[in-house]
């Protein structure tokens, strides 16, 4: 990962290093120093760029993977397309394993980038011999030398950030931060990123944002798997029904929930009022600083580091569609925490 020179060889120089952008009138009213490190300014204008380029360089160093060997994974988000976008320039065959309740967009996203896409019924369980979980790993066990990302169980999605994410943002802060946000998923965002900064001071807290139907709040603060958490809701990219390992939750000092409403009205404030075109999970990042605002978590000489994972373009069809919005509801309440920092 190298921004040194002017001309770069190919697009995944440009991976990482990403900016740390001051957050100005959003944050105007609250308590301390706002930052957003802004990951769309990947290639792939997400985060995953960081754990796809990561996770196939370090099974090449092991020789797992040669010239024209297959990387299969099970997503039609962020993360299928930077695996698309590195398998490009690497030369591998890359499989894409999605659900059926992909929208047509995505699906053809990945084909222009060059992904097989194998769309599997939504509606099956995850052991059926059809759901994308098991056509993944039957395809792997199939092609030889072929390479499984996996990111929701492989520790190498924690150690990319642990490696790259962590200290860009704390030499970027001059070893300054307080406070790290960032949505948990996987969980390798917050977690590689977090061990590397509680390694450089222990009292920097890290508050990781779930969603409402997901059950990682509470398997943070009880240690058990409650069902009952678990319901549908509109929010891609953040909390889950199951518990991945990618996500060390002894680095993590504590969750906030946010809601599908308040985190859409939240990311179309950080674009009319930052200039910043991101997306759904950024509302989500922002909407749970606004309530730890509120709640006095922060003080005046506080510097607080907020992950935008990605780019507001992915959302054109959702958030960012004021008919989507309608159909969801969403502007039959005029999201409070949003009208109390700026109308819009
Ligand atoms: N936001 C978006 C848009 C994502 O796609 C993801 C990844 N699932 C996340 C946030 C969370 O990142 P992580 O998987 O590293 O927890």
């Amino acid at each position: 990962m190298k921004h040194n020179n002017q001309v770069f060889d190919n697009v995944l120089d440009l991976v990482g290093n990403t900016p740390l952008i001051r957050l100005n009138k959003i944050t105007s009213k609250f308590k301390g120093n706002f930052f957003a490190k802004v990951e769309a300014f990947n290639p792939g204008h997400s985060s995953k760029d960081r754990i796809a380029l990561h996770i196939i360089e370090e099974a090449e160093r092991k020789g797992i993977l040669n010239p024209g060997d297959t990387i299969i994974e099970t997503t039609s988000g962020n993360t299928g397309f930077s695996i698309a976008m590195v398998s490009i320039i690497k030369g591998y065959e890359c499989v894409l394993a999605v659900s059926s309740k992909s929208s047509a967009d995505k699906i053809d996203m990945l084909k222009t980038m060059g992904a097989k896409v194998y769309v599997c019924p939504a509606h099956v369980s995850a052991d059926d011999s059809r759901s994308y979980y098991q056509v993944a790993k039957r395809l792997h066990e199939e092609i030889k030398g072929s390479v499984y990302i996996n990111q929701y169980f492989n520790d190498l999605n924690i150690d990319a950030h642990y490696q790259y994410t962590g200290p860009e943002i704390w030499n970027q802060t001059e070893g300054k931060i307080t406070h790290l946000i960032a949505c948990s998923g996987t969980g390798g965002t917050i977690s590689g990123t977090a061990k590397y900064l509680k390694e450089q001071n222990p009292n920097i807290k890290v508050i990781g944002v779930d969603a409402f139907g997901s059950v990682i709040k509470k398997y943070h603060e009880t240690r058990e798997f409650d069902e009952k958490e678990i319901y549908p809701y509109r929010i891609e990219g953040l909390g889950k029904n199951l518990i991945p390992t990618a996500t060390d939750f002894d680095a993590i000092d504590k969750f906030v929930k946010v809601t599908d409403e308040e985190s859409a009205h939240t990311a179309r404030l950080i674009a009319k009022t930052e200039g910043l075109f991101v997306g759904y999970t950024s509302g989500a990042a922002m909407q749970a600083v606004i309530q730890l605002e509120e709640a006095g978590e922060f003080s005046k000489k506080d510097n607080i580091v907020i992950i935008f994972p990605d780019h507001g373009s992915r959302y054109m069809s959702k958030i960012y569609s004021d008919k989507w919005m309608n159909d969801q509801g969403f502007f039959d309440s005029i999201n409070e925490a949003a009208a109390k920092t700026i109308q819009y």
